[in-house]
């Protein structure tokens, strides 16, 4: 099942100035610019406020065609593969995203891993036949994953023999980063929609918010919560639904936990994280759907620069504090401080 938007873009006028790096909404060009592209496995929306002549929208996808290739872990001559291949790679998106992912598996318990690509391969994502594995098939493979197997140094990339990294947790929220940064260089306001991932940019011209949804898990059509946002944020979910494949009734989805080898399976559908950079979104996104709501919250309680949605199965959503002034519609339930 590919990976369809997760969070659509109403276009609710509600006013708030954001802060960000762009000129003056009140001054900005309203011309209004929509473009959808195929990258990274996903469909891509894209829509800029006074990209008059088109130059932006441009670069913008210039940038995510190079990364759909760069940091493909099927297109035999990317910039991956010759990772996962010869061992070692200096490519400069390569080496920031081992890096990032180095910090961010530290932060969260080890809960992203990007090694586990043979694994998810064995259960069969990215292949044509989904297949719950033998315990000793998965068992063969402990020794090539592990972060761990993965090295950063000299501006170089480089893994253990038979080790492979895979970028699917992070790639879609490192290319917002580097869009909204072309954005902001041109001054440019829009809201990108990268597969589960939502970037807004700056401030639209009439000055109203962005106004984003957290989909239901149960009906992609539906959304559970509308929260408003204003000036540039990353807003990035993770859940059971995006890609899974069903077998004896269980459902098996496409996020694996470290430690079991096998994908998660707990009380949670879905986890939105909601931050000041797409990378970071991404990465927590996914950590935080392996680590559970508990272990969630108390990353949270520790960190304290992100905001999060939880959508337990039952259908209860949890928020963070920091997020309920910014509800437009939908139940919720907050979380203590
Ligand atoms: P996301 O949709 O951002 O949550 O990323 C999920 C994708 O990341 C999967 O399709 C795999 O390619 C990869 N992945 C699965 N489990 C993990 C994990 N625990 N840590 C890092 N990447 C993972
Ligand atoms: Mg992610």
């Amino acid at each position: 099942m590919k990976k369809r938007v997760v969070l659509l873009l109403l276009l609710l006028a509600l006013s708030l100035a954001g802060c960000n790096l762009l000129p003056d909404a009140s001054m900005q060009d309203r011309t209004v610019s929509d473009a959808s592209i195929w990258a990274m496995d996903t469909q891509m929306d894209l829509r800029l406020y006074g990209d008059t002549d088109g130059t932006v929208m441009a670069e913008l996808t210039a940038i995510l065609n190079r990364l759909d290739h760069s940091l493909s872990a099927t297109s035999p001559d990317s910039a991956l593969t010759a990772l996962n291949e010869s061992g070692r790679t200096d490519d400069a998106d390569v080496v920031y995203l081992a890096s990032a992912a180095q910090t961010i598996s530290a932060q969260t318990d080890g809960a992203l891993d990007i090694t586990l690509l043979p694994v998810s391969r064995l259960w069969g994502f990215g292949t044509d036949s989904y297949a719950v594995p033998e315990p000793a098939a998965l068992d063969a493979l402990r020794d090539r994953v592990g972060m761990d197997k993965l090295t950063v140094s000299d501006g170089a990339v480089s893994v253990s023999a038979g080790t492979m990294l895979d970028f699917g947790a992070l790639a879609k929220g490192y290319a917002a980063d580097l869009c909204r940064a072309k954005m902001e260089e041109a001054g440019i306001a829009g809201i990108l929609s990268l597969g589960g991932n939502i970037q807004t940019v700056g401030t639209k011209p009439d000055g109203s918010d962005w106004i984003i949804g957290v989909q239901d898990p149960d009906d992609m059509g539906r959304y559970l919560l509308t929260l408003r946002l204003s000036g540039s944020a990353s807003a990035v979910a993770s859940g059971d639904y995006q890609r899974f494949f069903m077998q004896d009734g269980v459902r098996y989805c496409h996020i694996l936990d470290p430690k079991t080898l096998s994908p998660v399976r707990g009380s949670l559908r879905s986890v939105t994280v909601v931050t000041d950079g797409g990378l970071k979104a991404d990465g927590l996104s996914t950590a935080l759907f392996v680590l559970g709501r508990e272990a969630g919250i108390a990353l949270w309680q520790s960190m304290g620069d992100f905001e999060a949605v939880w959508i337990e199965a039952d259908g209860t959503v949890w928020i963070t504090p920091g997020l309920k002034d910014r509800v437009v519609e939908g139940s919720y339930q907050v979380i203590e401080p």
